[in-house]
């Protein structure tokens, strides 16, 4: 791993990862050994952005604030020692966050780009972080198999509006598990479209979601973020999730 000479040392890397997470109210789940982490991982994600574009955020405090600490807004409600998958995980997040920050969950890492795939095996290696495993495969073909119903949280960032999020991720957790979507600022109309279809319902989870709103701050301005969070309580009828084609059409439709 080489390091970006723009990039500000570990020194003050970790100087500004504390402040942050301090802000946030994060801080009480660092340590050396974490920071130490967040700090190569913050390296090689700016290292090989050069070559594949991972992310658009590649300065030390948006890469803390908007991919660091926005992918622990949830780290409350994953059971100890979990079974996890992240669904459209991208160049690692939550992933990559999550798997330092609770080293008790074991987490699958799920993207249809193969690329960045790559990336997340190969950083997870370097970190030594076992509790990684990493798939490329497109989540309604893989939500159709062997890996249907057998992970205790589905969580995904920044993947799809939530009624198409659903539908890829309810298929994933056992019954009694949940589904934890991360979103942004439109959420409280992505929650309005998913229940105006009952899909919730529909995908075998509870009829409604449990919301909670979460404000980022450390940055030019505070960042409205909320965690939603569906319990299931049932099979996921075997229609769903349908092929892409037809996600797509449902998706189409509704932002007519
Ligand atoms: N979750 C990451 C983050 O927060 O930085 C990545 C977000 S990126 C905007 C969306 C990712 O979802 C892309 O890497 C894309 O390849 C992946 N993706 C979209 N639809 C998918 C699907 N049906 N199955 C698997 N991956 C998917």
């Amino acid at each position: 791993m080489t390091e970006n000479i723009t990039f500000p040392s570990k020194e003050i890397f970790e100087e500004k990862l504390y402040d942050i997470f301090r802000q946030n109210s994060l801080d009480k789940y660092l340590d050396d050994d974490k920071a130490d982490k967040l700090y190569r991982l913050a390296v090689a994600l700016v290292e090989t952005n050069k070559s594949l574009n991972l992310t658009a955020v590649t300065d030390a405090e948006g890469i803390i604030l908007k991919h660091f600490a926005d992918s622990l807004i949830a780290v409350e409600e994953f059971p100890k020692d979990a079974f996890v998958i992240d669904v459209g995980c991208g160049g690692g997040f939550p992933t990559f966050p999550l798997a330092i920050i609770r080293p008790d969950l074991k987490i699958t890492a799920l993207d249809s780009t193969e690329k960045k795939i790559n990336f997340v095996a190969r950083t997870a290696g370097e970190l030594k972080l076992a509790n990684i495993t990493a798939i490329s495969d497109r989540a309604e073909d893989l939500g159709k198999g062997k890996f249907r119903e057998i992970f205790d949280v589905a969580t995904a960032r920044a993947v799809a509006a939530l009624p198409v999020l659903t539908e890829l991720c309810l298929p994933f957790v056992r019954v009694g598990g949940d589904f934890v979507a991360m979103k942004a600022l439109r959420y409280g109309e992505e929650i309005e479209a998913t229940l105006s279809e009952n899909l919730f319902e529909k995908l075998g989870g509870e009829k409604t979601p449990a919301v909670t709103p979460v404000t980022l701050v450390g940055g030019d301005e505070p960042l409205t973020r909320a965690v939603i969070k569906v319990k299931k309580i049932k099979a996921t009828p075997p229609a769903y999730p349908r092929n892409y084609s037809q996600i797509a059409k449902s998706a189409k439709k509704r932002n007519k």
